[in-house]
């Protein structure tokens, strides 16, 4: 029988499922490149060197192991993230149990909120913020409660408790964070632990870029007493393996629990080679190559160096991560406008505050090769000049 075709149609929960907005630029600035344009990509977040050669090394040699393994990842995997998380923290409740390897750490927060989130519960997400995390929350049929933070990108602890009601269940923190590089400050987040101390609000800390920080006074969320807490970390950012997608959740056994029965139905285990991946960048203490860091912060401040120079933009020099987030407001009504006129006219790819709750911004990563970055910011630089006049 033929089916009626006007019946065929999408759930509605897609209406408000929308591509992560960071891919799609990433993928935009790609396409122009591969149509012949001169493009200074500076929108993805990934380290532009190679998978490191010892990582290539290790997982070769292993590349004839083929079969499923459980659910949560491989024991030795387990076994090997908790110890180095429990002594990173200095957290001594973290076990193999607490430890769940997922392909990413987009399934970790998925499966983190979906274990967590009943439909209507209330996600706290501090803005600016990364899309995928107020869209994983709806995902789960939560709803993503979008809290300013402060002037200076700090998290606004009266600001978020003055939206905590009953249907509150989780805070998502992000620090370093994206898309601002800022760090939280040690005061706020200690704050935000007294308050929501002997609650059932779940703190979970999106850790990825917490390996990236140029800041001495770097607080990590999860050591500041959070009683109920989730930490999702991954190997992508700091060992240069985005595209390996391996990552891992620590929650307590049960949220654990939880989340391995979803995996197990959604992705099965992380690839094989993926997980050797991270068993080989854990054998070197998971730690990102001195040289990275080095390259890191001399990018950093070769951008701090022009945009100081530009007039009528502001931004805060990032405490970690490797983005600026840069206040256009000064120059524009409208930064999408602005970064499509830019994108068109100078070939440099930003992605637009409207990408993380924050119109009026524009998100630069500095991690590109640094030829391409002096370009870039030249390019900046020149059309900033021309758009003011
Ligand atoms: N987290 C990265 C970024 O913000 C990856 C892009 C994405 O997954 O959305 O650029």
């Amino acid at each position: 029988m033929q089916r009626d075709k006007s019946q065929i149609g999408l759930a509605a929960r897609m209406a408000t499922l929308h591509e992560s907005p960071t891919m799609a630029m990433n993928r935009h600035a790609k396409q122009l490149a591969a149509e012949g344009k001169t493009i200074y990509n500076l929108t993805a977040g990934e380290l532009a060197s190679d998978t490191p050669l010892y990582i290539q090394k290790a997982v070769a040699e292993k590349l004839h192991m083929n079969k499923y393994t459980p659910a949560a990842g491989l024991p030795e995997l387990r076994q090997q993230i908790a110890d180095s998380s429990r002594k990173f923290y200095g957290l001594n409740w973290i076990q193999p149990a607490n430890v769940v390897v997922t392909a990413s750490t987009k399934p970790a927060m998925y499966a983190s909120l979906f274990a967590l989130v009943n439909p209507g519960d209330e996600v706290i997400v501090p803005i600016p913020a990364w899309r995928s995390h107020t869209q994983l929350i709806e995902l789960v049929g939560g709803v993503a409660v979008e809290v300013p933070m402060t002037d200076d990108f700090d998290l606004d602890v009266k600001a978020i408790t003055a939206r905590i009601n009953a249907r509150t269940k989780a805070i998502i923190l992000n620090s370093p964070h994206n898309p601002t590089g800022t760090v939280f400050s040690k005061s706020s987040l200690l704050e935000l632990a007294a308050a929501l101390k002997d609650s059932v609000i779940t703190v979970i800390s999106d850790d990825i870029y917490v390996k990236l920080v140029y800041d001495k006074a770097f607080t990590l969320p999860p050591t500041c007493g959070f009683e109920r807490l989730i930490i999702i970390n991954g190997f992508s950012k700091s060992q240069a393996l985005t595209g390996w997608r391996i990552g891992y959740l620590i929650a307590d056994e049960e949220v654990a629990k939880a989340a391995t029965g979803l995996l197990s139905h959604v992705t099965g285990n992380a690839p094989m080679p993926s997980q050797q991946a991270a068993l080989a960048a854990l054998s070197r203490g998971d730690r990102p190559p001195a040289e990275t860091l080095e390259m890191l912060k001399h990018q950093r401040e070769l951008v701090d160096n022009t945009l100081k120079k530009i007039p009528n933009l502001k931004y805060h020099l990032p405490g970690g991560a490797f983005y600026f987030f840069i206040d256009l407001r000064g120059i524009t009504k409208s930064s999408a406008g602005w970064c499509e006129q830019l994108l068109n006219e100078t070939g440099v790819a930003l992605v637009p505050g409207e990408a993380f709750s924050a119109p009026g911004f524009a998100r630069l990563s500095f991690v590109t090769d640094e030829a391409v970055l002096t370009k870039a910011l030249e390019q900046i630089k020149q059309f900033v000049a021309r758009s003011v006049k």
